[in-house]
C-alpha cells in the first residue's frame, strides 16, 4: 500500500519568488529529501546550506568524519545540477540569520532531527526565525513515520516492538520523491568556507585511511548497495544475517546515519519483493529496518533513553564506570578471541556485524560489569554508523535496563557464541591473525603499546568467574526491590 508518488518537478519557476534556504544536517542526498523538494517547488532560488556547529562538532570522530566524506559527494553531485553547497561554521541560528540577510531568503526549510541535543537547537531556531518573519517549515526525512504517528489503541506508544511491528507492517509509507533534475540559483551564491580546512575528523586517533578503506560514501554509492542487496543477496538474509563469517547484510546503515538513503527508500524497494521466495527473507529485512523506527519512536517519547536507564530500578545496579577491564576492551585485548575480532573490526572499519555489537555489549556489561554508558559512548565515538537511537536502544536492550530488554540473566556465552556464529573460526582468524590484524596495528595509536607480535592476553576474568559475579549482581538488585 502506498499513496501517491510525489514530484521533484518545481512547480512553474518564479522569478520574483525570494530564495529559499535549505539547512541539511545528516539528510545528505538531494533524492527523497522533503525539505530540498518543497524549497524547490516554491520555484524560486534555492540556496543549501550545512553548518558546522557546536552540537555537530560535539558528534564522535568517526561520525564527523564519515559526514566529512558524504558532504564532498553531496557537493559533487550538487555542482552537476549547477548548485554550490554552502559550508558556514558557528551557532546554526546566526548562521541562518546571516545568510537570510545576505540571500534575501524569507524561508527556510530542514528534515527533522529527534535526539535532545537537535530536538533543543532546533525548537530555539525556529521559533526565532519565526520571530524575525520568516516562513520556517520541518519536514520528516528520516523515518518511516513520524514517532507521534503511530499510537496504541488507547494513545500512548509501543514499548514493545512486535506489537509496533504489527502497526506499522501495512501502513502507508509515502513513495519516494525522485532526485531534482533542475536546481533554480541565486543571482549570487553565498560565500562557503572549505570542507579541507575543517579537518573534520583531525582527532579520529586511528587515522582516516583505515576507515577510508572500508566505507562508501555517496547518495549513488548507497543506491547501487541497496540495489545489489536486493538483487543478488537479500535471499540469504533470513537464514544468514547472524553469521559473523559471512556478508548477509545490508551494510547499509552509515549511509542511513548521515541520510545518503532514506529509510522510506528501502522500505519501499523492498517491499515489492516481499512475495514467492523471497517473501521471509524481505519481511525479516523490512523488521529489522523498523527496529531503527521503533528505536526513534521510544526515544521520541522517553528521551532518557540516551542519557539513563529506561528502566530507573536499575539505577541501584553495581555497574562500574571506566576501568582498566573496559580500557582492554576497547583494545580488543580482553583474551576473549571472539570479543577481541569484533572490537577490532570497529577500530578498523568504524563498523561492526549486529550479533557481535551484542556480544561485545554482553561481554562488557554483564563479564566486565561495566555501565552500558561506557560502551554506548566507545560506540559513539568510534562507528561510522552512530545512531543517537539505535545506539542507545541496543545498548539498553543488551543490558537489561531498556524497553522490551533482553532479560540480563541471559547471558551470552562467547564461546558458543562463536561456536553457532563463526563456526570455522574465520572472523577471528581475520581480525585477530590474518590482512585484519595487519590493518589492525596499522591503524592503533602508539599510545597503546601494541606491537603485531605480542602475545595474545589471558582472559581478564573466566567466562564462568564473569557470569557468576554478573548473576549475584543481578539477584542482589531484585532482593533489594
Ligand atoms: P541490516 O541487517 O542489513 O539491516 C538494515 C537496516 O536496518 C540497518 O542498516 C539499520 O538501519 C536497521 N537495523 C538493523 N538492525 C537494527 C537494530 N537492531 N536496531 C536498529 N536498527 C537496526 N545501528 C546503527 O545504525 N547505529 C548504531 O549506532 C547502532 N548501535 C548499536 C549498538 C548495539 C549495542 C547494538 C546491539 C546494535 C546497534 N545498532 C546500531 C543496530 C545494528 O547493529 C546495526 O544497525 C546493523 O549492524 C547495521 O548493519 P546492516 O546495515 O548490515 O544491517
Amino acid at each position: 500500500m502506498t499513496d501517491t508518488a510525489a514530484s521533484s518537478a518545481p512547480d512553474a519557476a518564479s522569478a520574483d519568488q525570494p530564495p529559499a534556504l535549505v539547512w541539511l544536517r545528516r539528510d545528505l542526498r538531494l533524492a527523497d529529501n522533503p525539505a530540498l523538494d518543497d524549497a524547490l517547488r516554491r520555484g524560486g532560488p534555492v540556496v543549501a546550506v550545512w553548518i558546522l556547529d557546536p552540537q555537530t562538532e560535539a558528534l564522535g570522530a568517526a561520525h564527523r568524519w564519515r559526514l566529512e566524506a558524504s558532504l564532498a559527494r553531496l557537493a559533487e553531485g550538487m555542482e552537476a545540477l549547477g548548485a554550490r553547497l554552502i559550508l558556514r561554521r558557528g551557532e546554526a541560528l546566526p548562521v541562518l540569520r546571516a545568510l537570510a540577510a545576505e540571500t534575501g531568503a524569507r524561508a527556510i526549510r530542514w528534515n527533522r532531527l529527534y535526539d535532545q541535543t537537535a530536538r533543543h537547537r532546533d525548537a530555539a531556531v525556529k521559533s526565532a526565525l519565526r520571530e524575525d518573519g520568516l516562513d520556517v517549515r520541518s519536514f520528516n526525512g528520516a523515518l518511516l513515520h513520524e514517532p507521534w504517528e503511530v499510537e496504541t489503541k488507547t494513545g500512548g506508544f509501543y514499548k514493545v516492538y512486535t506489537p509496533f511491528w504489527r502497526a506499522i507492517a501495512e501502513r502507508v509509507v509515502h513513495e519516494p520523491i525522485p532526485a531534482p533534475s533542475r536546481w533554480p540559483a541565486p543571482d549570487a551564491w553565498p560565500v562557503s568556507e572549505r570542507l579541507a580546512d575543517w579537518a573534520m575528523a583531525a582527532d579520529m586517533r586511528r587515522g582516516a585511511p583505515a576507515l577510508a578503506a572500508h566505507a562508501r560514501p555517496g547518495e549513488a554509492e548507497a543506491q547501487d548497495r541497496l540495489a545489489e542487496f536486493l538483487e543478488d543477496r537479500v535471499e540469504h538474509y533470513a537464514a544468514d544475517r547472524d553469521r559473523l563469517d559471512r556478508d548477509a547484510t545490508s551494510r547499509l546503515s552509515d549511509a542511513l546515519a548521515v541520510g545518503e538513503l532514506s529509510a522510506r527508500q528501502i522500505w519501499t524497494a523492498a517491499r515489492p519483493r516481499r512475495q514467492g521466495a523471497k517473501a521471509k527473507p524481505v519481511e525479516k529485512f523490512m523488521q529489522e529496518l523498523a527496529w531503527r523506527d521503533f528505536a526513534y519512536h521510544l526515544l521520541h517519547h522517553s528521551p532518557r533513553l540516551e542519557t539513563g536507564n529506561w528502566r530507573e530500578e536499575w539505577d541501584g545496579f553495581p555497574w562500574r564506570d571506566d576501568n582498566a577491564d573496559a580500557q582492554a576492551w576497547t583494545r580488543g585485548l580482553t583474551g576473549e578471541p571472539l570479543i577481541d575480532a569484533a572490537m577490532r573490526e570497529l577500530w578498523v572499519t568504524g563498523t561492526m556485524h549486529n550479533r557481535a555489537r551484542m556480544l561485545v555489549a554482553s561481554y562488557l556489561t554483564k563479564h566486565l560489569m561495566t555501565h552500558w554508558r561506557v560502551g554506548e559512548a566507545w560506540f559513539r565515538d568510534t562507528l561510522i554508523d552512530w545512531d543517537p537511537a539505535s545506539n542507545a536502544l541496543g545498548w539498553q536492550w543488551v543490558a537489561g535496563s531498556g524497553p522490551d530488554a533482553s532479560p540480563f540473566f541471559r547471558i551470552f556465552n562467547p564461546e558458543t557464541q562463536a561456536e553457532k556464529f563463526d563456526p570455522d573460526g574465520a572472523y577471528r582468524r581475520h581480525w585477530l591473525k590474518g590482512a585484519g590484524a595487519e590493518a589492525f596495528h596499522d591503524a592503533i595509536p602508539r599510545a597503546w603499546g601494541l606491537s603485531p607480535g605480542d602475545r595474545r592476553p589471558a582472559p581478564r576474568i573466566s567466562l564462568k568467574a564473569g557470569r557468576e559475579r554478573a548473576l549475584t549482581a543481578y539477584a542482589d538488585l531484585r532482593a533489594a526491590r
